[in-house]
Order: C-alpha cells, then structure tokens, then sequence
C-alpha cells in the first residue's frame, strides 16, 4: 500500500526531508514557489511537480508543509489555488515549519471546518539530520492525529515526539532555537573578551568543552564554522531571529518574566537587521566580532 503524500516548500531543510518520502512506501508530488526547485527536485526522484498548492494536496492523505513562518503556510489555505481547494475531508496537514502557537491554533480551526485535521511538527538537528532521516519532530496536536501521522514524520524523523496540543510543538521548538542564539551569542562574547585578553579561541574552546560552560555552540558551530571562517549557510540568521520572537512572545503570553529572552531576541533582530536575508545564524557572530575589533580565529 503507498501512502499519496504532498510536501510544499523545497527549502534549505525542505528538500532533504521530502528526499525520503518516496516509492514503495509513498507516492510523492511536490510544489514550490519557485518552480525550477521542484523541477530540479524531480529529476532525482520519481516525484510528480504539482502546478499550485491545490493540485498538489488533490489525492494526498497527508500534506507536509516547510515554509519559513506559519503565516507563510496559513496564506496557503484560502486562495483560489491553494491547500483547502484540494485537500479532501479526512486528509491532515502536517506543519514541519517552526511556526507559532497562535497562528497554528488559528490554522488548526479553519481547516477542522472543513475536516481535516492539522498537527505542528517542527523539527531539530539540521540538514544533515534531515538529510540522514535523524530529526527530532516536536508534534502538536492531538494523540490520534500524532499516531495517524507517525508513518510519514518516521519516514525523516528518528525521535518522534508528542508533545501536547497543537502549538505545543511550536512552542517548545522556539524556545530550544532561543537557547541556541543564547549560547551562540554568548559564547561569541566570552570567547571575544578572552582573545583580547590574549587566550587563543582555539585553546579557550578545548577548556570550555571539557568543562561545564560548553554547549552545542561551543562544540560544533565554533570550532568547525567560526574558526574556520567557513561560516557555511545552512540555516539562515532570519529563521532564527523569527524562532528567537516566538519564544519571548511565548514568555510573554504566559506571563513568564523573561528578560534574557526578551533580551535574545532583540539582539538576533538587529544581527538580522545588520547582515540581511542570506546570512546564516552563526554569522551572528560577526556582529560581536565588529563591536569587539576583533576576528575569532
Ligand atoms: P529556506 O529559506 O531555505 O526555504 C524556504 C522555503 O519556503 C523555500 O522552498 C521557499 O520557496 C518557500 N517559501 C518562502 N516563502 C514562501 C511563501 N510566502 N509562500 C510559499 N513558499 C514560500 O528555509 P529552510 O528550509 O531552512 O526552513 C524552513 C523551515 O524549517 C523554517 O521554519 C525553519 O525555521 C525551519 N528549520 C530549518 C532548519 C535548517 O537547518 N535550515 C532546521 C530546523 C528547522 P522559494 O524556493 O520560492 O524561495
């Protein structure tokens, strides 16, 4: 038995993670804004390219969506082209962006008017997680909606996690993404400070990651992105700048005093402010590296 699945938005993550949606188990059509990347996708793999969103949900039991913001899926739903025009009653919508609790509550309500059910499921460990099928996806939604979807969030996914209704993924993606540009960030300061003071970056790392500062920050993105100047582009500052929002908005709503994510977010806006569209989320240290006068290498 092959499952129909539809996957929208052929990004940086999107694409390796539809790479595994494919015969025998899955029959796979695929849409992108831009048309070349999906034409491009198809050609390595048996996927048929859908012309708008609704024909690519028409006959699909599960759509997956990766676009950059929940409102970029949400925009989806009601044009004349778009998901609800050819998703049929009883499909789901899986929403693999690192989206927002409130706009996929509200996503999740419009699309029950129509029966179809909708979980969030975001997902960690990068495009080589994605590439090698390792992600952790954090689901939202209720426990019967989750086991309907396991099939095809296993297909990318290793850890399958649910974590509550729908949002909860969302939430507690943002937060996880806020503690990265947290330790990003502060490693860039402290590891700044102690190059002025005349500690090479390449000793103070190997200290720190035998010891109880270290953080993912310092184990894999400096030593193998920052030292190397290789800085390569594979998640971009934009998306974490919007993760750093979602979780002080998250705080926020739930009255949670929250100045060092309050703080987060605003110095990921600026960093993204200062370094445009394409940079990617480690190049936020070259902002530290400019107010310092200094480069870390
Ligand atoms: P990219 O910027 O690489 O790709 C974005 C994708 O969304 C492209 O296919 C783009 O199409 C499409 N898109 C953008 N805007 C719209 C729109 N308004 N309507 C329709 N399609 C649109 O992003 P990523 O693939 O890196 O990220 C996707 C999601 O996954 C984000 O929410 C991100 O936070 C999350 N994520 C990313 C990770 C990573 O390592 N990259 C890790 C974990 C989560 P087009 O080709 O036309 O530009």
């Amino acid at each position: 038995m092959t499952t129909h699945v539809a996957f929208l938005g052929l990004g940086a993550i999107g694409t390796p993670m539809a790479r595994h949606l494919v015969a025998p188990s899955f029959e796979l059509a695929v849409w992108n804004r831009t048309r070349a990347r999906a034409e491009a996708f198809a050609r390595d793999t048996a996927a048929r390219v859908a012309r708008t969103p609704a024909d690519a949900a028409r006959g699909a039991a599960f759509v997956v969506t990766c676009l950059p913001t929940s409102q970029d899926v949400e925009a989806l739903l009601d044009r004349p082209d778009g998901l609800l025009a050819g998703l049929a009653r009883g499909a789901m919508l899986i929403d693999c962006t690192s989206g927002d609790p409130t706009t996929s509550r509200r996503i999740a309500a419009r699309l029950a008017e129509h029966d179809i059910a909708f979980i969030d499921a975001p997902v960690s460990g990068g495009t080589i997680g994605a590439e090698r099928g390792t992600l952790t996806v954090m689901c939202g939604g209720d426990a019967a909606a989750f086991e309907r979807a396991r099939p095809v969030i296993d297909a990318f996914g290793e850890k399958l996690v649910h974590c509550g209704p729908v949002g909860s993924g969302d939430a507690l993606k943002s937060v996880n993404n806020a503690l990265l540009a947290v330790h990003i960030w502060a490693t860039g300061e402290g590891i700044a400070a102690l190059a002025k003071a005349g500690v090479s970056p390449a000793v103070a790392l190997d200290v720190i990651n035998a010891s109880s500062g270290r953080s993912f920050a310092s184990q894999q993105l400096f030593p193998e992105r920052i030292l190397t100047r290789a800085f390569p582009r594979t998640f971009r500052l934009a998306l974490l700048d919007k993760d750093a929002g979602i979780a002080a908005g998250v705080a926020r709503e739930q009255r949670v005093p929250s100045p060092l994510l309050q703080l987060t977010s605003e110095l990921f806006r600026a960093a993204h402010t200062m370094l445009g569209e394409d940079a990617d989320h480690v190049e936020a240290v070259r902002v530290i590296e400019q107010w310092a006068g200094i480069e870390i290498k």
